[in-house]
């Protein structure tokens, strides 16, 4: 029995958090400390699945500012997001814990396909899966694809962690020091106000089909099990699963 109020979880890691402090490329050394922690989210008898970013590496909308076509440049940065699944998986995979990377682009040499069906079956398994290449289209975000995954795996909630931010603010807490952070938020507060939760697609997105979002900071060790059991931590938007 899942020890927390979630069972199935979706934890979205932008690839910031996976660059640790040098801001660009793979830390292993971090991911490493994320991977021992998504263990612990396992020993908790949790179904994890991660939906990673390739910020770290390549942005579409940064290419596309410079002149690329911005399909390419999109395309571009999905392939980012299965670098940083492989590394993901590679570091699991040294502190025992068992896992598949599913991509949205086939590439049957390193991934499996996103399937379904065989992901919510290795969740049952115990394995850890992993979305790589966003949605497998271009001008979406990995936000979106983190709350497509939740809602097709019936997933209750999506953590997700961010460098640099223990939740939401009403305004900047690193230019306004009166900032207030929410503890809880309603998407139509998101939406309207333009709070950096996550894009509007993906807000919609989890809108429309009742997903939780948690919003917190993955600077801090430990946090990623503090949030999976669902305790008091950063913002959450949409309250619990009716
Ligand atoms: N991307 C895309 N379609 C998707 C997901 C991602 O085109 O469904 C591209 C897009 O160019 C994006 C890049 O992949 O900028 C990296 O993803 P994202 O910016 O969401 O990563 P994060 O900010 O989480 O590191």
């Amino acid at each position: 029995m899942a020890a927390g109020k979630y069972k199935r979880i979706v934890l979205k890691l932008s690839g910031e958090a996976l660059a640790g402090n040098q801001g660009y490329g793979i830390d292993p050394v971090v991911v490493d400390a994320i991977a021992r922690e998504i263990k612990e989210v396992k020993a908790s008898q949790l179904d994890v699945a991660v939906v990673v970013g390739g910020g770290n590496i390549w942005r579409g909308l940064a290419g596309s500012a410079k002149g690329m076509d911005r399909a390419t440049a999109d395309y571009m940065g999905m392939l980012a997001t299965v670098m940083n699944a492989l590394a993901l998986q590679d570091a699991l995979e040294h502190c025992g814990v068992d896992s598949r990377v599913q991509s949205a682009i086939n590439m049957q040499q390193v991934a499996e396909p996103y399937i379904r069906r065989r992901a919510i079956r290795h969740m049952e398994k115990g394995r850890v899966v992993i979305f790589a290449a966003g949605t497998g289209n271009p001008y979406f975000s990995t936000d979106t694809t983190a709350a497509l995954r939740a809602a097709e795996i019936e997933a209750d909630v999506i953590l997700m962690a961010k460098k640099n931010a223990d939740g939401v603010y009403d305004s900047d807490p690193r230019h306004n020091p009166n900032a207030k952070k929410f503890k809880e938020l309603e998407y139509i507060e998101v939406l309207q106000r333009g709070l950096g939760v996550m894009d509007s697609t993906a807000t919609s997105l989890c809108m429309d089909n009742k997903i939780p979002i948690v919003v917190f900071s993955i600077d801090k060790p430990g946090n990623i099990l503090t949030a999976a059991l669902g305790k008091d931590i950063g913002t959450i938007v949409g309250g619990e699963k009716k």
